[in-house]
This record gives structure tokens, C-alpha cells and sequence, in this order.
């Protein structure tokens, strides 16, 4: 196949942006003395003053380009600086930068419209937050309110945020420093073929066994005291877990037959993330809640939300809902969503996304495989792929163990340092190396990427 869908006003190359390390050099000093960093000890890291960036790549003030392998946190969907958002942005900013959430404005009603549009079935109504860690929040209390019962479950390895509710709804280790031991969360687990927590020797098994064990969860917990199963339709910084085909659909069966809510955390695998425009349109499963952020506007003004079921909505049509946030719904973020899913639809994005995955990431990565043997697994679809790293491929022993606190350097610490000295900038996470490039990554940055990183795996073997 070709390239399609990528107009090359889009794709402004790698940049040789003009060091300035005096400028780096301030800008390091003042955000060492006073900046206080999310999830880090303080004085162990030293972050990389950032300059700008564009299309693929980000840059920073030695004279450095990145080619942007992270997406940042996973939301850069349609790469940096894209000129129709950055326009849309602009322009919204000179009508009206703020307005309070009990008005209405024509970037809202526009945004909710075309976010209600991609979303499956009679998922019609969306509730604005400032990112994804705020949805999970709401659609819980949605959940809880809607249905008077008291409990979520969740699945071990998922991240759903970070603030009480949404931390203790999380199933990997950041949770632990935090956990409350929350009444009203409980963990189950996902289906995970390569470490199978149910002995199972092929995805088929593991897909039965997963939902008999989910079933057998709720029968014990109580179904009656059950509001909403909650889980990422692809869990995304867990390992990229792409679920066996069935797994969903079964548990939409078990939720519909205790009478409890499906809610999908798509945050990071909304919006083409995955080759769909929702990940759940992979399988033909639609939830009765479903949360967003991150892609929505590729992150360029925080914003998230709820999409919520008729159902559900309908709920509150004569009560009030219980919540609300000053941010909702915020112009500068809704013009950038506006815009975001326009340009996504003009550009062929998401068909493109799911183009990249078949035909070059999975392939690419797949042969990369071969020639490393600490690659233990490739698994992904679209532009959201991972890498899991093993210390033996026979036994599967993690190349870096699980951990509340990720030793400081490891070997996969030194693949990520390798890539960047090269001018490639992936995501790691414990013994896994993803690679989730903007949805419009063109085929030749593709493999610019792909033989940065199989370089620098040799640090790993
Ligand atoms: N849910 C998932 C699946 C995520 O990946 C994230 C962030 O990485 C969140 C929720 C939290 O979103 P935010 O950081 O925007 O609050």
C-alpha cells in the first residue's frame, strides 16, 4: 500500500531548530528551584527544557530533535502544531476565552454533537471535564447515582487517574502509595495471554476463563451491590493488553444480566488511537458510560469527558446531577476538539492509523523482534504498540520487575537514553518499551523510528 490520508502540508520534516543553551540553562534553574514535578522524587530528575515542536517531531534548546515516539502522554493524536487547531484555538481566543458552565457556547454544543456522532449506540450526551482523570470520577458517581449501588470493579493493571476515586479505581502500582483501601473498589483480573493469571494456553481460554472469573467476582461481591464494571477497552500504559475477541462482548452479557453498569475508559485509546475512532467499535461493544480526554484535541487544551447513554442521562432529567466543574465544557478546549476531529475526518487520520499498524508498525516492530531476544512479546494495533522485554523468552522473567518505585537505571532506561541520543523519543513503563507516534506518522518517519529503536535495543540484549 501507499501512505494515504497524509497531505503534506502536515509533515514539516525534522527541524534543526538554533541551540540557545543559555536560554535551557535559566529554564532549568528556575524550575529546579520552584517547580514541584508529578510522580517524581525531586531531586532525581532533571527535566528537558522543551522549545517547540511540529508535526512528528519536538525539539529542545541544544540543538536536539525528537521524532515524538510517546505522543506525549499518549494524546498528541494529530502531532504538534497542527495549523487548523492552533488557528481554531486562536480564533476562539479573541471571541471568547471563558464562560461559565451553566451557559451554553457554540464550540460546546458542536463539540458534544460530533463526539456524540463517533460514539456507538445511544451513547448521546457528554458531560465536559478538564481530562481523563475527572471523567473517571464522574462516570462513577453517574454509576453510583444512577443505579443507589455502592460498588466499581475494576481491573489489576489498568490506570484510570489520579486523584482519591480515580487512584483507588487504578489497578497497576501507582495505586499503592495511595490506596486507602477504599470501600467500593474492587479489583479483578483483565485478560493478559502472555502472563495469564488464569493458567491458560491460548487467548480463546484466556478470553472464557477471564469472564468466568469476572463472573464468579461479581456472585461474591454481591451483584446487588455492584454499580459499574470500569476498564480501559485496550489497557494502555499497563502493556498495551488488547483484549481477546469475545472479551468485551462477554462482559457487556454479565453487566447486562446483574443489572450493572459497562463503563469504557477510552482516554488514551479514544479518538484513533487504535484505528477506530473509538476502540470499542473493534468489537461491536457499546458501553452504557464512556470516558475521553487526551485525543479528544490531541491535548493542545486540557479536556475531557463523559459520553453518556440515554439511558443513563435520562436518569437525571428530572433530578439534578450531583456535580459539575467551573472548566466545563471551556471554549478554547471544545474549538480545539472542533477542530481535532475535523482535520482527524479531512485527513483520512484515523483510517491512516489503522493503515500504519498493519501494514508498518506491526511488521516493523515484529522484525525487530526477530533480531532482539530480549523481546519477549509485540502486541498492538494502530499507532499503539508495545514491546514487552524479558530477561529469557522461555521463561518470561520480566527484563525490569513490577514495582511501586522503578529502579533508576535499568536496561530499559538505557534503550530509552539510546533512542533519544539518536533522536527518537518512545514511552517506557517498567519492562516494556510502547511505541504510540501520532495517528498522521508518515510511513518514511515510521522507519526512521523503527531502525532508531532496533539499534538501540542492543542495550537490552
Ligand atoms: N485513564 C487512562 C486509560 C489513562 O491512560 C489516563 C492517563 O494516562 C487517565 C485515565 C487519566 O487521565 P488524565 O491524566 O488526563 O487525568
Amino acid at each position: 500500500g501507499g501512505d494515504p490520508g497524509i497531505p503534506p502540508a502536515a509533515r514539516p520534516g525534522r527541524p534543526d531548530p538554533k541551540p540557545d543553551p543559555e536560554r535551557a540553562a535559566a529554564i532549568r534553574r528556575r524550575d529546579r528551584a520552584h517547580v514541584f514535578h508529578a510522580w517524581a522524587a525531586q531531586k532525581h530528575i532533571d527535566p528537558l527544557p522543551v522549545a517547540g515542536g511540529a508535526g512528528s517531531y519536538f525539539w529542545d534548546y541544544e540543538g536536539n530533535s525528537y521524532l515524538d515516539f510517546s505522543s506525549q502522554f499518549v494524546n498528541l493524536n494529530i502531532g504538534h502544531a497542527h495549523p487548523r487547531v492552533v488557528a481554531a484555538v486562536r480564533d476562539q481566543a479573541e471571541r471568547l476565552c471563558t464562560i461559565a458552565p451553566h451557559f451554553t457556547t457554540e464550540p460546546r454544543a458542536e463539540a458534544a454533537r460530533l463526539i456524540a456522532g463517533l460514539a456507538p449506540g445511544d451513547l448521546n450526551r457528554v458531560f465536559f471535564t478538564n481530562g481523563g482523570t475527572e471523567a473517571n470520577e464522574h462516570a462513577v458517581r453517574m454509576a453510583r447515582t444512577a443505579t443507589g449501588r455502592p460498588k466499581i470493579l475494576s481491573a489489576y493493571r489498568s490506570y484510570h487517574g489520579a486523584t482519591a476515586t480515580a487512584l483507588n479505581l487504578t489497578g497497576d502500582p501507582r495505586r499503592w502509595s495511595a490506596d486507602s483501601g477504599s470501600a467500593g473498589v474492587t479489583h479483578f483480573f483483565g485478560p493478559y495471554p502472555y502472563r495469564s493469571a488464569f493458567h491458560a494456553d491460548s487467548p480463546e481460554q484466556e478470553c472464557e476463563r477471564a469472564l468466568a472469573h469476572l463472573d464468579l467476582t461479581i456472585r461474591m461481591e454481591g451483584p446487588a451491590t455492584i454499580a459499574a464494571v470500569l476498564l480501559e477497552t485496550v489497557i494502555g500504559t499497563g502493556g498495551v493488553l488488547v483484549p481477546p475477541d469475545g472479551y468485551l462482548a462477554g462482559v457487556r452479557r454479565i453487566c447486562d444480566e446483574y443489572g450493572i453498569l459497562m463503563i469504557t475508559d477510552e482516554v488514551m485509546v479514544g479518538f484513533g488511537r487504535t484505528g477506530e475512532w473509538f476502540a470499542v467499535g473493534h468489537w461491536d461493544v457499546v458501553p452504557d458510560l464512556l470516558t475521553f480526554a487526551k485525543g479528544v484535541n490531541s491535548g493542545y487544551v486540557p479536556l475531557g469527558g463523559v459520553v453518556v447513554s440515554d439511558r443513563v442521562a435520562a436518569v437525571f432529567d428530572h433530578r439534578p446531577y450531583p456535580g459539575g466543574l467551573t472548566y466545563s465544557g471551556h471554549p478554547l478546549g471544545c474549538a480545539a476538539a472542533v477542530a481535532t476531529i475535523g482535520a482527524m475526518r479531512d485527513e483520512g487520520m484515523v483510517e491512516h492509523a489503522a493503515w500504519l499498524g498493519e501494514q508498518v508498525l506491526g511488521p516493523g516492530l515484529r522484525d525487530i523482534a526477530a533480531r532482539h531476544p530480549a523481546v519477549g512479546e509485540v502486541r498492538g494495533l494502530g499507532v499503539f504498540w508495545a514491546l514487552e522485554l524479558v530477561k529469557d523468552r522461555g521463561t518470561r522473567e520480566m527484563l525490569v520487575p513490577y514495582a511501586a518505585s522503578p529502579a533508576e537505571s535499568t536496561p530499559v532506561t538505557e534503550v530509552m537514553a539510546a533512542c533519544r541520543k539518536a533522536g527518537l523519543w518512545p514511552f517506557a513503563n517498567y519492562n516494556r518499551i510502547h511505541v504510540v507516534p501520532p495517528c498522521n506518522l508518515s510511513a518514511a518517519e515510521a522507519a526512521e523510528g523503527l531502525a532508531i529503536l532496533d539499534g538501540a535495543l542492543t542495550a537490552a540484549d
